[in-house]
């Protein structure tokens, strides 16, 4: 029997909906998960010092507040959180792990879904009935940030030592008195390097743009507090909103006019002075593009690691490596007997490498030849029924994607309800309703941070944003606050 909903993915996005389903009384779903437990991102991300960049308080489901040991907890209270909401809502029986999704195919002639599944299945050797799937609907909630990127440096596979990505990070080194060599200085690298650093022998840190670094409003809670938040819920949403407003001011600066963005650039100038006294490496710490081009970073402890007898910044670009070392430009070579990539993730490559071809034979990687690009990041002309979760341009370069979240899987059941209510077999985006949203898109995107000329991960080798969402966040959260079924053509029963 077909499902009536499968889920991809089981990070923030697929529990989400899951939980979403349950409440709205549809128990007829399967998530399917490729790896062996739920997390997402915080499962797979696993390195020294790595914690939200968005205090908790609005970086978690807004119906279910927690009680954070900090504002900024470490990465295994968020796994923590999230496992334990899913147990709250018994998505244990619903719950495929181990079972990845290598292809989706729509039957245009029965109105489903056919999934091709991967093991490894975790009950053992699966049954053939078990490699495929068939559903009325699905969710795609692979999110955009699980495929990392290696970089292109000649001679990379000749490196003999332990090497490794930071989003797998390899626990069975230890760094302890070792030369370690840092690739990149992204938002994961100025969250390891700082902890690394007090082990290790030697780091070298090898840096193309310096990344801007605001103090990071980081503290633990006072028990005092946390029995407020408990008696009264006012003053934890009151902060919930005051989180959320920050992010907001910062979003206008990255979407309106960088010209907004004079106080960040004036508390990030302190920071930098305050924390770095040598101006040779305060220099080097300057980034030369626009606020917010690239990921804006918190942290209190980047600039102080970089000023450790045993940090180096290394400025002069990666040449190639060799069997021992690392060799910058002009062959000088700097040993190193670890290497950690820190080089981000394939972001703009949504869902690949999964195959997805919906009517008449139409696959997604056709349809998005010239980029990423679907309406309210959720629906693609010509994939009936196939819903995204944080799928294109609802990255957010200064909130809570928790937050964007929880808008989209609003908008999703509302559609899978609607299918229902009017009796369709299925509904899909029509062509110029998703073309008058992207060129929106692109036009206000024109305005942003991301397309004043620095390299990242946003736009694709042509410079169109693919990635964020070009304005703020609660006018998202308006687009989507309900199903709009008249944007879609729809097929009844
Ligand atoms: C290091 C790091 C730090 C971050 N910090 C922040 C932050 O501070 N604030 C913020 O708002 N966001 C942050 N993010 C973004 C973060 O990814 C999102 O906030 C959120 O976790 C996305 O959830 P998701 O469920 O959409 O995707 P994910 O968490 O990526 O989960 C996707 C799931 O889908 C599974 N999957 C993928 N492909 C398949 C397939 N073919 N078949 C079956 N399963 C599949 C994956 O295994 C994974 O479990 C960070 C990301 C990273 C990498």
């Amino acid at each position: 029997m077909p499902y009536r909903v499968a889920i991809i993915g089981a990070g923030f996005g697929g529990i989400g909906m899951a939980i979403a389903l349950k409440r709205a009384g549809i128990d007829d779903f399967v998530v399917l998960e490729r790896a062996g437990q739920i997390g997402g991102t915080w499962r797979d991300n696993s390195y020294p010092g790595l914690s939200c960049d968005v205090p908790s308080l609005l970086y978690s489901f807004s119906y279910r507040p927690w009680r954070w040991s900090r504002r900024f907890p470490p990465r295994a209270e968020i796994l923590a959180y999230l496992r334990a909401v899913a147990d709250e809502h018994g998505l244990g029986p619903h719950l495929r792990l181990g079972t990845g999704v290598e292809a989706a195919r729509f039957d245009e002639s029965r109105g489903l879904w056919n999934l091709t599944l991967t093991g490894p299945h975790t009950d053992g050797p699966s049954p053939a009935s078990d490699t495929t799937l068939q559903a009325q609907a699905v969710v795609c909630a692979v999110g955009q940030l699980g495929r990392p990127s290696w970089p292109d440096i000649p001679g990379r596979d000749s490196f003999t030592g332990p090497a490794w990505h930071s989003a797998r990070w390899n626990h069975d080194v230890d760094l302890t008195g070792r030369r370690v060599a840092v690739v990149g200085t992204g938002a994961s690298a100025i969250q390891f390097v700082p902890e690394i650093a007090k082990a290790a022998g030697r780091v070298d840190v090898y840096q193309r743009t310096a990344p801007y670094v605001l103090p990071k409003a980081d503290r633990p809670y006072r028990e005092a507090e946390l029995a407020v938040f408990d008696r009264l819920p006012a003053v934890r949403k009151a902060d919930r909103l005051r989180i959320f407003l920050y992010g907001e001011l910062l979003t206008s600066g990255f979407v309106l006019s960088p010209k907004l963005l004079a106080g960040p650039m004036h508390i990030w100038r302190r920071h930098l002075r305050t924390q770095i006294a040598d101006p040779e490496l305060r220099a080097r710490c300057v980034p030369d593009y626009v606020m917010g081009c690239k990921r804006v970073v918190f942290s209190n402890d980047w600039y102080p690691a970089l000023t450790r007898p045993n940090v180096e910044l290394v400025t002069d670009p990666i040449e190639r490596i060799g069997p021992d070392a690392v060799v910058t430009a002009g062959g000088t070579a700097h040993p190193a007997d670890v290497i950690v990539y820190g080089t981000g993730f394939g972001a703009v490559e949504f869902l690949t490498p999964m195959e997805v071809t919906g009517v008449d034979g139409w696959r997604l990687r056709d349809a998005w030849r010239d980029g990423a690009q679907a309406y309210l990041g959720i629906s693609v002309s010509g994939f009936p029924n196939f819903f995204m979760l944080y799928g294109p341009n609802t990255n957010l370069g200064g909130n809570s994607i928790i937050y964007m979240l929880e808008g989209q899987i609003g908008y999703v059941r509302a559609a899978l309800q609607a299918l229902d209510a009017e009796r369709l077999a299925w509904v899909d985006v029509r062509p110029e309703v998703q073309d008058e949203f992207n060129s929106w898109v692109q036009s206000a995107s024109r305005t942003s941070v991301w397309e004043t000329g620095c390299h990242n991960w946003y736009t694709t080798a042509s410079g169109r944003n693919v990635n964020n969402w070009p304005d703020h966040t609660f006018l998202y959260r308006r687009r989507v606050r309900r199903f709009d079924l008249a944007a879609y053509r729809a097929r009844p029963r």
